[in-house]
């Protein structure tokens, strides 16, 4: 099938952005979805894209050349991604970041032998066979898992199911990651099961963590920054509003042998305020809040929420004291982020120094002309006086 766009969708491309909007679309004569043809209105060849025509975005960029697309062709493109990725010493790492890759919608994350991946477009759900045929050639894994339970693929026209599409996937995976270990949940965690795409921040505040100092740990999930914190502080508090996560955190601890982690059921709002009162202070703090804007709606309450964390756990570094600090809210940009630092720094009263800016692990690629694969700023400051 070939569909035609009009001149403003064709600038898209040029731009170096992989989306055509449904209102950039002149003709989709039928409306099956698939790995269409593009041309302008003219007829005029563009390249390959994934369509979907109950989607928004109804044409995601595969390729500008008329090459067939078959298995061969995405055994070579994954199989590029994963190249870049060899580096990486942890043994769970992202291979395919979507767009980021040049494979938009599909999302490949490597759990040891386990391949757990996500389509999320219904062009690309045509092409499931030839991706998995794909990935069982690339990584030869023991078996692969299609998380394709994200909210995403409702726009999409497209049922939220989690399915195991080759071999068999358990239901938790053991990670090392920078000398550490703890457990992955492929069918049931966040995301994929894990959150990889902290990994290079745990690590820089392992780094910075204060020696035989007190670290603090807010939003704690399965603990993965605490256990970081554990190797070089005295003593770790934890804290996450759920019994379940903190009990997935303790046996990460246990499977290090880590013993000087407090795991506390609490709500980090109340919880600051309480610590704040009693004039607790910490050398190494960690915010790693859920995102608090899920809509260009409520930025403005996120903003709010995101200020006052932020300001509370300023309030209680110690001197010399470092705050690791991260949103992963793509609605609040670099730039509103950095606004909401500044802000409540200045009502601190401390003097913050920006150690460090950064951003998702290297295996979660941003592109520059493509602002939807950014999401996850972070900032490593230290509280000078
Ligand atoms: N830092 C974690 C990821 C955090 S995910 C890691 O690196 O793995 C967000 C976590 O925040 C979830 O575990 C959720 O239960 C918790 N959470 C959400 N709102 C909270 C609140 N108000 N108080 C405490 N915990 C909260």
């Amino acid at each position: 099938m070939t569909v035609k766009v009009t001149a403003r969708g064709a600038e898209r491309w040029k731009q170096g952005h992989p989306w055509i909007y449904r209102s950039d679309v002149a003709e989709e004569p039928d409306k099956q979805p698939g790995i269409v043809s593009v041309t302008d209105r003219k007829g005029k060849f563009l390249g390959q894209a994934l369509y979907s025509p109950k989607s928004e975005i109804r044409l995601r960029l595969l390729t500008r050349g008329d090459e067939p697309i078959d298995s061969t062709w995405w055994t070579k493109r994954i199989g590029d991604a994963a190249e870049h990725r060899t580096a990486i010493t942890a043994t769970a790492w992202r291979a395919v970041h979507a767009e980021g890759d040049g494979l938009p919608s599909l999302i490949v994350d490597k759990y040891g032998p386990y391949i757990v991946a996500q389509l999320l477009s219904a062009g690309l759900e045509t092409a499931r066979d030839d991706v998995i045929t794909a990935i069982r050639e690339v990584f030869g894994p023991a078996g692969i898992l299609l998380r394709n339970d994200a909210g995403v693929r409702r726009h999409e026209g497209l049922a939220e199911e989690v399915v195991a599409a080759w071999g068999e996937v358990p239901q938790t995976v053991e990670v090392t990651e920078d000398g550490l270990r703890y457990l992955a949940a492929p069918w049931s965690g966040q995301k994929t099961g894990a959150f990889l795409d902290q990994r290079e921040n745990r690590m820089m505040v392992g780094q910075h963590t204060r020696s035989g100092g007190r670290a603090l740990d807010l939003f704690t999930y399965h603990g993965s920054f605490a256990l970081h914190l554990a190797r070089n502080a005295k003593a770790v508090l934890a804290i996450d509003q759920s019994a379940e996560a903190l009990a997935r955190g303790a046996e990460n601890a246990r499977l290090n042998g880590i013993t000087n982690i407090e795991w506390r059921e609490a709500n980090a709002f109340d919880f600051l305020r309480e610590l704040e009162r009693r004039r607790e202070q910490f050398d190494t703090i960690v915010l790693d809040p859920p995102a608090f804007a899920k809509s260009k709606a409520n930025i403005e309450r996120a903003v709010a929420g995101y200020k006052e964390v932020n300001l509370r756990a300023m309030k209680i570094l110690a001197p010399g004291g470092v705050l690791f600090t991260s949103s992963c809210s793509y609605h609040v940009s670099r730039d509103i982020f950095n606004a909401m630092l500044a802000d409540a720094a200045r009502d601190s009263g401390r003097r913050m120094q920006l150690l460090a800016a950064t951003g998702a692990a290297g295996d979660h690629p941003e592109l520059l002309n493509v602002p939807e694969t950014g999401y996850l700023k972070g900032a490593l400051l230290r509280a000078s006086v």
